[in-house]
């Protein structure tokens, strides 16, 4: 793997951006009023629209 070029994907808006970019929203995956694990949303940590739409996503459940 080469981790000079390593790139995540915007959950928010979809573009593909280097790893100093993105940063990760952790949140508990709840199903029945138990905590199942977590989700992890990546978002653009250099545009404020993608983190508002990952909040967004986290609150939805998905
Ligand atoms: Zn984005």
């Amino acid at each position: 793997m080469d981790f000079k070029n390593l790139t995540w994907r915007c959950d928010a808006c979809g573009d593909e951006r280097p790893d100093e970019k993105i940063s990760v929203l952790s949140v508990p995956l709840i199903i029945d009023g138990r905590e199942l694990g977590q989700m992890n949303y990546k978002y653009c940590n250099d545009r404020p629209e993608c983190l508002k739409q990952v909040e967004e996503k986290a609150r939805g459940g998905g």
